[in-house]
């Protein structure tokens, strides 16, 4: 039974939710305890993965609900601190599903290795010496690489670009090569690295220059997700507000970010509110998706809105959201961290190229929840009521005494950490 509805998810305790998905899938032994140990990442693999090891540092790990993307059900693992961020994908999965679900595509998978050329006698000269070798290079760069070709990926293409050419620039010419590559299901950085490094012997000699830099880009724009939603007014109806009214907020909401680059860095965060949940629970590099999504957004030339939303014929409300997802399902830390293994087991997905979807769906419904709020109650009623637990604990509260004092500010309409301090000192005395 894999549905990602699941009524009643939320009024669970954590225990019950765990028994539940055990039920829905298909764990390992060593996954079932690390999931009930509580235990995310042992002392011993933290040591392993990164340096100077004195602990681990875990987030709330919940699942987004209700997603429904190309006709395919997806529980989707959120590792996050801030409250309502779960609360809110969820929600309004719920809507786009009775509107048919999300439509997603994706671009193959192909990266980018940048090689910096400097102090070349002739740069055009040795611009076409490296074009003249293009066959061979590729074939060089996939020499060291030989189980991605095997895979099926590999270097594909390879371009060469000439930075300030203009004689007023501040700084130096340089040719820069770009080498396109297929990384397969891997977000790549190492095997991009590993390729572009090999190459750097035979670039200085055909360039009769030097070379500096060899890595990837992670301006991923040839490895792109769309996410698009179509939903009728009619399931935009919120209190106080018609499905007309909603859309039409939403709209103008869009327009203020895309004009605006002061709104549209707010704007853009709260689409990453959805994405960087599940690239980290999934043990993906969320800086790397970070860094070349606001670069994305500024494709333009100016900061704007990373998505768009507007009204078609019908009048219904039309979401779309395209980035670079340099996002793996191998490679990396994913089959390291217990938790990356169990949060792919749960989201299900065969390819990077399926999760790069299934992420842009995520952000596509973060963004519209927040909109949403934003045209009509404002942020902070939702917000503010989930975020009153945290509060609580802040103050002092614990165990079953959390939810008291988070109801207690509720009804207050004082959520401060001041206010849950004197109902903590009351409720102890
Ligand atoms: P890895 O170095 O772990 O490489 C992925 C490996 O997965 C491949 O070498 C391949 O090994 C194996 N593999 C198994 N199945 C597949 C498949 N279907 N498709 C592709 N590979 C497969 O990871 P990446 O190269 O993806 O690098 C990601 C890591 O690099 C992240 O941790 C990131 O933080 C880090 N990084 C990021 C940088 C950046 O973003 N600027 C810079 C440097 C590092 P084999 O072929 O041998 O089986």
């Amino acid at each position: 039974m894999n549905t990602s509805r699941i009524p009643g998810f939320y009024n669970m305790t954590v225990e019950e939710r765990r028994e539940l998905l055990m039920d829905m899938h298909t764990f390992t032994e060593e996954e079932k305890a690390h999931f009930f140990s509580g235990e995310a990442l042992p002392a011993e693999t933290a040591d392993k993965m990164i340096e100077n090891v004195i602990g681990t540092f875990p987030l709330p790990l919940g699942l987004g609900l209700n997603f429904l993307i190309n006709g395919k059900e997806y529980k989707v693992p959120m590792a996050v601190e801030e409250p309502s961020v779960v609360a809110s994908a969820s929600y309004i999965a719920k809507m786009v599903r009775e509107a048919g679900g999300f439509t997603t595509e994706a671009t193959e998978r192909v990266m980018i290795g940048q090689i910096q050329i400097v102090g070349s006698p002739d740069i055009q000269a040795a611009k076409e010496a490296l074009l003249n070798e293009k066959e061979s290079l590729i074939e060089d760069a996939n020499a060291a690489y030989p189980s991605l070709v095997a895979r099926g990926g590999g270097a594909e293409d390879l371009e060469v670009r000439i930075l300030n050419e203009a004689s007023d620039s501040p700084y130096g010419q340089m040719i820069v090569l770009h080498l396109y590559i297929n990384t397969c299901d891997a977000m790549g950085a190492n095997i991009i690295n590993t390729m572009v490094e090999s190459l750097a012997p035979t670039v200085e000699k055909l360039t009769s220059g030097k070379v500096y830099l060899r890595i990837l880009s992670n301006y991923a724009d040839k490895c792109l997700a769309r996410a698009r939603c179509v939903i009728p007014p009619a399931l935009l109806e919120s209190e106080g507000f018609t499905g007309e009214e909603v859309r039409d907020g939403v709209v103008h909401a869009f327009e203020f970010a895309a004009s605006d680059p002061y709104r549209a860095v707010t704007h853009n965060k709260g689409i990453m509110n959805g994405i960087d949940p599940i690239v980290i629970a999934t043990g993906n590099d969320w800086r790397a998706v970070e860094a070349g999504a606001h670069a994305y957004a500024a494709r333009s030339g100016r900061y704007s809105s990373m998505t768009t939303w507007s009204t078609d014929e019908a009048g219904n409300l039309v979401g779309e959201l395209e980035l670079p997802m340099s996002v793996g399902t191998v490679g990396g830390a994913i089959r390291v961290h217990p938790m990356a293994k169990i949060a792919h087991s749960i989201l299900d997905v065969e390819s990077a190229r399926e999760l790069a979807q299934v992420i842009v769906s995520v952000g596509l419904a973060q963004n519209l929840g927040a909109l949403k709020a934003l045209v009509t109650d404002g942020i902070q009623k939702g917000h503010m009521a989930l975020h009153s637990r945290s509060v609580a604990i802040a103050a002092g509260a614990n165990g079953e005494m959390i939810d008291i004092i988070a109801e207690q500010l509720i009804k207050a309409k004082e959520i401060r950490v001041g206010k849950a301090k004197e109902l903590v000192e009351n409720h102890t005395k």
